[in-house]
């Protein structure tokens, strides 16, 4: 039963968005977590908008229809930095290790992105270090900073990690959905390298010479312990969350993993989709895709067609998604902070990347100040709160920086 104080505040709060029109004032807590998220550095460090933008082209510095970012929505709550996702699909890497496709794709999205800051330079800027950061919070612009989601564009080139470090690129996440030339992946059986192959052993080596963070998102958990070894500075997970919530699932990390992170000084950005932070949305999901995939090997119809997207329709529609609340989300950052303080945690909420699947009251960008008014409620200090909200992601990102200014 989600029946709890934190619940009925997030709904309280939502209402009175809605009637803010109507002339009802805010409370002190809703205001106070405005101010906080208007005054104070906001890092989300993984939205999936150029993915997005592929599948359907929209001006993203102008309110959209659809989608859980843009500029307006973005700026309402608070966002200073949300770090593109240059994400490319697995499948992109072929049987033969030819990944050039990736490599071609993630130099478009990368363009996407610079279109985007360039066509409201007076809004909007490209990010590149933590100097650059400084700079969009002094000039009240959003900084647009990139991560990679998947190491796929690589191609096996060692010199394409300063390429695309270069293009703006400040995080890598080693795989996504399959394993790949650099190491595998938690969503993959097929464990071709058993954690890092030769070549992303390098890979973390050299992410460390140039200063590009290394992602353990998607990895599996031999390869994050073996990322561990041999990185020298501090690593991200940029969108994963405790697998206390979601049993076995490999894809979320364990007590053991979340402490390793912290003790190597790095933090896990939490992931808030529902299927990440409850098991009952998990099930909810597993059932939905086994029975999902038996319909479509009936009916020799391919995995993602227009057969799959209308099963799951009429699945959904049958049988209600259990849509996670603000106090699981919530639940998850205090279990995080009571197992290594609050000094390893941050957001890295997944926008545009989960569908129709986020929690009841955190459904787009404009959302920011719910989940700052659920910390206020808990008792977290502003500067808590603070470090949350971006003190810990910069502190590896420096971290990591003054690491390659050595090297
Ligand atoms: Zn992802």
């Amino acid at each position: 039963m989600k029946t709890k104080c934190h619940y009925r505040l997030a709904a309280a709060f939502v209402a009175c968005l809605c009637i803010a029109n109507a002339g009802a004032e805010p409370s002190d807590l809703e205001r106070q977590a405005r101010q906080i998220a208007r005054d104070n550095l906001l890092i989300d460090t993984h939205l999936d908008v150029p993915y997005r933008m592929q599948g359907g082209w929209v001006d993203v510095t102008q309110a959209a229809e659809d989608g859980d970012f843009d500029y307006p929505r973005a700026k309402a709550g608070g966002l200073n930095l949300p770090f593109m996702a240059i994400y490319t699909p697995a499948r992109m890497e072929k049987d033969d290790g030819d990944a050039s496709e990736a490599f071609e794709l993630a130099n478009h999205l990368i363009d996407s992105v610079e279109a985007m800051a360039a066509r409201a330079p007076d809004r909007m800027m490209l990010v590149t270090s933590t100097r650059d950061v400084d700079k969009a919070m002094q000039t009240g612009r959003m900084g647009l900073a990139m991560g990679m989601e998947n190491g796929s564009p690589l191609n096996h080139e060692l010199e394409n990690v300063s390429y695309f470090a270069k293009r703006g690129i400040s995080y890598i996440t080693l795989s996504h959905g399959e394993s790949n030339h650099i190491c595998d992946s938690s969503y993959d059986e097929h464990r071709q390298w058993n954690g890092l192959s030769p070549f992303g052993k390098e890979v973390v080596k050299e992410m460390n010479r140039v200063g590009v963070m290394i992602d353990v998102s998607h990895v599996t958990d031999e390869t994050f312990y073996q990322v561990l070894e041999i990185s020298q500075v501090p690593v991200i997970a940029s969108h994963s969350s405790p697998r206390h919530f979601t049993r076995e699932w490999e894809r979320n990390m364990s007590d053991e993993m979340i402490r390793a992170l912290a003790q190597n000084g790095g933090v896990i950005q939490l992931n808030i989709g529902s299927t990440f932070i409850s098991q009952e949305a998990r099930d909810w999901s597993d059932t939905m895709d086994e029975k999902r995939t038996a319909y479509l090997e009936e009916k020799g119809a391919p995995p993602h067609g227009e057969e799959a997207s209308k099963f799951s329709k009429e699945y959904r529609d049958q049988n209600p998604f259990p849509y996670a609340t603000l106090d699981d989300v919530l639940a998850t950052f205090e279990y995080v902070i009571k197992l290594v303080g609050v000094e390893h945690v941050g957001i890295g909420t997944d926008f545009d990347g989960l569908g129709d699947s986020l929690p009841v009251g955190l459904k787009d960008v404009s959302d920011y100040p719910v989940l700052i008014a659920g910390f206020l409620e808990r008792g977290y200090s502003e500067d808590d709160i603070r470090a949350i909200m971006g003190g810990n992601l910069m502190r590896v990102w420096r971290e990591v920086e003054a690491f390659a200014r050595k090297s």
